[in-house]
This record gives C-alpha cells, structure tokens and sequence, in this order.
C-alpha cells in the first residue's frame, strides 16, 4: 500500500517505538488479536465493546476481515481517535501507559508488516493471531463487587437480588455453536492467549486449548491468566503440571486483600489453601511471571497498602509485579466515595509504601494514578449505598463486614453521624 496515511507512512519508513507510542489512536490489535464475550459479541478488545460480529453468526477469520473491523482499522491508519477506546486515552492521560501502549510494545516486531499488507480501507487478508476468548461464567468464588455475568456462583443470590445477566446459570459464548468451528483453521498461527473468566481453570474449553497447544507442539506460545489460583485442578488434571510445559507464562493473580478481609471480599476464597497454591507455582513454575492483579475499590483501599507489603515479603514476589485495576463500576465500591479526610490518610500511606520499597517509574506512576483518580472526584453521597449494600450482602451470607473490614468503621461512623445531623 502507498503511504497516503500517518500510520501506513511510520510503518514504510520503519519508524522506531518511540513514535509508534506517540500516536494519538494506533492499536495493533485489530490487526492481531479478537475478543469474544460471554454472551458471543466479538470485539477487538476487552476494553472496547465496538461490536465487530457474533461468533453465532460468522467465523472468527470472517469477523476479523469483516466490515465494522475494517472501519476500525482505517479510522486507526489515519491515528483517529475513536469513542470506544476511551480507557485506554484516560489511562495514558493518568498514568502514562494503557492497553494500547502495552500492545504496541508487545507486539512492535509483528505489526508494521502487517499495516503494509492493509489496503487503506482497513482490509485485509490475515487472521487473528491473538485470542482473548471468554467462554464462559464459570467461577467458584462470588466477590462482593464481580455479579451473575461474570460467574456461577453469584447465580442464586443475583435472583435474589433481581440482578441476573441471564435466566441461565452458566452464561455461554458458544451455546449453539462450537468454538472449534469459530476458530477454525486460525489456531495453528496463534501467539498468545489471555485467558480470564469466571475462572478460567475451571473452564473446559481452556484445557481443550491446552491439550491442541500440546499436540500441535506449540508449547512456545505465550499464555496470559488472570485467575483466582483458588484451585489448580480440573476433573483430574492438574494445571501446574500443564503450565511446567509453557515457558512462555505470565500469570495475573487476582487477590483483593490478605486473609479474612480477602476470604470476605472475594467469597468462597480460602485463604489458606491460596497461599499453598501460590507456593506451590512459585516453586514446580520458577518461570511463571506472576503479577497480583488487585481491584482496588472501597473495601481494600485502605488495606491495600499493607497487604502489598505482606505479598512482597511472605512470597519474595519483585515490589513491581503488580497491575492494580481501579474498580469505577459498581460506582458504590469506587474509592472517590472516601471522605476528604480518609483520602488523605489513603495518599500518606501509599506515599510511605512509594518510599520504602524500591519500586520502578512504572509502578509508582500506576499508585500515582490511583491517588489521581481518587481524588478526582466526590461521591461521598454514595457512602450510604455502600454500606447498605455491604448489610444486604452480610445478611444474605451471615457475614459481618465490621469482623472482616474494621478499617471502615471511621467511615461508617462518619456515616452514621451524618445521618443524625
Ligand atoms: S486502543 Fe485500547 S480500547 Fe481501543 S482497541 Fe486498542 S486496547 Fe482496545
């Protein structure tokens, strides 16, 4: 193609990272990688819901070189910024780095080549090489803030509640369909897989990929979790066993908060049997890049700063194998809800965590983002809500947030007094 675009003119002129991290809009993945919900929409990530096809509908290779696919990439060769991509703007804003950026560094060897074979509408003849799929809800655990969509567990107390995503329990991408027909042909040429739930150790179909890995020996794919590591087994085989045969291995741990404040606030978690499992892929996976991958929200902010030190020491984890996911929905969690007061005390510890340990730019600038985003804004008016959430939960489960959480007692009592006045 000739290089009548910003974008197709950095890819003939070969140009370094550099300027490649500092367009306003390029993705490469729409070039590489497809991500299919729950509920079968397949978009181009899991932060963008631009709606790309429906795995019911057409196959993974016709999605990818379909037409909404090719708008997206010719608004991208043009370094268009596009409504949906927001996060990844807000997140550059606030801290330097976002999806976009991460994948333009992951994949900086890969993608020019591939924006030389795009004509300028966007077309082209490739197929997706990169795959986030989400089979399904199926999870073992019902964290306070997670709901019905996005596991099992919360099934029974989301009917309760009137908040189910579904009349069914288990929500399923490829209900009528086999995902073996959607991918068809197109995993032979896989890089990677990110594989999140529900959880993904107990999803089938996850192994299913495993085991196709195994026999086509691709074992030098990269593979990507995030999982709750509150099981490593599945109806007999046993993960650690598997992941010992995939060097290429990054594993996101999703853990709120240590012991019975984490057991609470991610439900059905047992801490004890979590720290074994750790140990244990610490050990028989020495070359496992593990990451916590927390949701920082109202129930662990105050915690956090703590519970990281103690990750740190008890597991000899590096201070930078970190991602911290700031929760902004539901927006009763959000940590802009803390009083001014409580925002302050919030900044100082994480400030003395940011001098104590020797963290990377990168680290900082993500905590740095978090104190960013909490003082952003007010929503102090959504205390109430969040404590009557925290009861309607605790009676539902016979918890008692006050045993499991007594760092929020200041805020509930500034609460409470409120109400009085
Ligand atoms: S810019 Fe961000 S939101 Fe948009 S497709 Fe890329 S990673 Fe996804």
């Amino acid at each position: 193609m000739t290089a009548s675009s910003p974008i197709s003119k950095l890819a003939h002129e070969n140009a370094p990272l550099e300027a490649w991290l500092q367009t306003q809009a390029f993705c490469p993945l729409p070039w590489l990688h497809l991500h299919v919900f729950t509920d079968g929409k397949v978009t181009p990530c899991c932060s963008n819901f631009l709606h790309f096809g429906r795995v019911k509908e057409q196959s993974a290779e016709a999605i990818f070189q379909g037409k909404p696919a090719n708008r997206f990439r010719k608004k991208l060769l043009a370094d268009e910024q596009e409504k949906r991509c927001q996060s990844c703007y807000k997140m550059e804003a606030a801290q330097g780095d976002s999806l976009r950026t991460e994948a333009i560094k992951r994949y900086f060897e890969v993608f020019r080549e591939k924006i030389l074979h795009t004509n300028p509408e966007g077309k082209i003849k490739l197929k997706p090489e990169s795959w986030d799929l989400r089979f399904s809800n199926q999870c073992n655990l019902r964290c306070r803030s997670c709901f019905h969509g996005n596991s099992t567990k919360w099934f029974e107390e989301a009917k309760s509640l009137n908040r189910t995503a579904s009349d069914k329990k288990l929500i399923h991408a490829f209900e009528e369909k086999s995902w073996k027909d959607f991918t068809h042909g197109s995993l032979q040429t896989a890089r990677d897989f990110y594989f999140a739930g529900g959880e993904p150790i107990l999803i089938p179909e996850h192994w299913e990929i495993l085991d196709f890995l195994l026999v086509q020996q691709k074992t030098d794919t990269l593979l990507r979790y995030n999982t709750n590591l509150s099981t490593l087994t599945f109806k007999g085989k046993d993960i650690i066993e598997y992941w010992e045969k995939f060097p290429r291995l990054e594993i996101g741990i999703s853990i709120d908060a240590v012991g019975k404040a984490g057991e609470y606030i991610r439900k059905d978690l047992r801490w004890s049997l979590f720290e074994k499992n750790i140990q244990r892929l610490i050990l028989e996976v020495p070359h496992a890049k593990i990451k916590w991958e927390p949701t920082i929200s109202l129930m662990n902010i105050h915690s956090w700063e703590k519970d990281h030190r103690y990750l740190i020491e008890h597991f000899n984890i590096s201070p930078d194998a970190i991602k911290l996911n700031i929760l902004h929905r539901p927006e009763i969690f959000s940590i802009q809800a803390l009083t001014s007061c409580e925002k302050e005390q919030v900044h100082q510890k994480i400030e003395k965590l940011l001098s104590d340990l020797p963290f990377s730019k990168t680290t900082q600038d993500a905590y740095r983002a978090l104190l960013s985003f909490m003082h952003a804004e007010s929503k102090t008016a959504l205390i109430p809500a969040f404590f009557q959430e925290l009861e309607r939960m605790d009676r539902m489960r016979q918890e008692n947030w006050q045993e499991s959480l007594p760092q929020l007692l200041p805020l509930f009592k500034a609460y409470e007094k409120e109400k009085q006045v």
